[in-house]
């Protein structure tokens, strides 16, 4: 009798985190811009990080480079001058308007 309720909890607990576990990463749907976005469009927006994703260095590593070698960089920041809210907290950083909607 007990021995089945602390099994069928045991079940329970192993189904519940099976469903409930770490969610899978989802692809670049609608937080992210699909591939091949032109820049500066509406498309081009990372939604997790509030700025273009063409221009987004927490997305694509391979953009800070671009940004130091322009001097727009915080190094206590890890992020382009141009999207530190931290060092600006006036930035106003808005998504490009759809085009032909
Ligand atoms: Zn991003
Ligand atoms: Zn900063």
């Amino acid at each position: 009798m007990h021995r089945s309720i602390l099994l069928s909890a045991v079940l329970f607990a192993f189904v519940a985190a099976s469903t409930f576990g770490p969610l899978p990463v989802r692809a670049s749907d609608d937080l992210h811009a699909a591939e091949g976005a032109k820049p500066g469009s509406y498309e081009d927006w990372c939604a997790e990080h509030k700025v273009a994703e063409s221009q987004c260095t927490r997305c694509d590593k391979s953009l800070i480079p671009v940004f130091k070698a322009t001097g727009d960089w915080c190094e206590l920041h890890g992020l382009p001058k141009s999207q530190d809210l931290k060092c600006n907290p006036d930035l106003k950083i808005v998504r490009p308007p759809k085009q032909g909607a």
